[in-house]
């Protein structure tokens, strides 16, 4: 249920039905938008006498949310988040470059790759140290050393530093990493989502290879209902029949999930098809529908890359993408 406040309401009325309504055992999730105060109420809403609510007066009106999905829901909280990262801001405009190598191998090529992207105008570094493979005899990443070197990297450039994390155990590694990413196979790890939600960090969320959005937001729900709402949601390519790329891009994932939640949404084109030659249209596609970013996967050297060398972009292809994803931001945002 949200209760959506008068303006100009008075600020001890309006703490005054806020203690109110946590008498009654509600959890209230406060949006302050620009033009309106909207109060979303938790639990368990069936006892809570709506007519009452919106006679009192300082409330605009009372709706029911018949949604699962609560504090990630635009119903909640009106106006788009922005999710801070330094000095970098994703949501409502910003837009999230985020590029680096599937996997960090080394420091030459950590930090090669790092000022390659960055001279291209990415804002944001990747580089995975705990991998999810596959095959247990594929190469895992390189741990808490990757996580070093990425330090490293960030060091020598500035960019902010994104790795995904598999296992609620390799937390305290995390400390100095600036956004946390949780991988398509732990969307729904409950234990590591609930954990997260304690943490001051933002969270890239992807969505698990046969998820709906529903279930996105669900994962989301768990991290938000923990304290943490800071989270980039991103679209990764979903299982389906198509048979020529590694998954098949939703980019209707965009505006449905724009509408439904105020979390920005970015895209992976890369984990999306597989193939390097397929990144800078899908990449484009993903600007022009609105996405908030995209995540890339760029190598110095992609033929020698210990995973996902196909679908990874040389430097000077990053390149050429960013400024034609500028150009279409240009026109896409008149
Ligand atoms: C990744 O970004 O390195 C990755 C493993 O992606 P996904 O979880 O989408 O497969
Ligand atoms: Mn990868």
């Amino acid at each position: 249920m949200i209760v959506i406040l008068k303006n100009d309401v008075q600020r001890e009325k309006r703490d005054q039905l806020i203690e109110w309504l946590k008498e009654q055992g509600l959890g209230i999730h406060i949006s302050e938008g620009e033009y309106q105060t909207v109060l979303g109420l938790i639990g368990d809403t069936g006892n809570v006498d709506m007519e009452l609510i919106e006679s009192l007066s300082i409330v605009d009106s009372v709706k029911r949310v018949s949604e699962s999905f609560k504090c990630c829901n635009r119903k909640f909280h009106p106006e788009d988040t922005v999710v801070e990262v330094g000095d970098v801001k994703i949501g409502s405009g910003h837009f999230a470059m985020i590029a680096g190598p599937c996997s960090v191998e080394s420091e030459e090529q950590i930090v090669a790759v790092a000022k390659a992207v960055k001279a291209s105008g990415a804002n944001m570094l990747r580089g995975g140290a705990f991998k999810p493979r596959t095959s247990p005899y594929d190469f895992q990443g390189l741990k808490a050393t990757g996580i070093e070197l990425l330090k490293l990297a960030k060091a020598e450039t500035g960019l902010p530093i994104v790795t995904e994390i598999m296992s609620v155990n390799h937390l305290p590694l995390f400390e100095d990493v600036d956004v946390i990413q949780v991988g398509a196979r732990n969307m729904q790890n409950f234990e590591l989502l609930r954990a997260l939600g304690k943490i001051d960090k933002p969270i890239l969320l992807k969505r698990g290879l046969a998820s709906t959005l529903k279930e996105l937001l669900m994962s989301a729900e768990y991290i938000m209902a923990g304290g943490n709402d800071r989270i980039i949601l991103c679209e990764r390519g979903i299982r389906t029949f198509g048979d020529y790329t590694r998954n098949t891009l939703d980019l209707a994932a965009v505006p449905m999930l724009h509408e439904l939640t105020h979390l920005p949404v970015i895209v992976d084109p890369s984990h999306a098809t597989g193939i390097a030659r397929l990144v800078r249209p899908m990449a484009l596609a993903a600007a022009a529908c609105g996405a908030d970013g995209l995540i890339i996967e760029v190598h110095n050297d992609p033929m020698k890359a210990l995973c996902d060398g196909a679908q990874s972009l040389r430097p000077e292809d990053y390149d050429a993408l960013a400024k034609d994803v500028f150009g279409i931001r240009e026109v896409s945002l008149g």
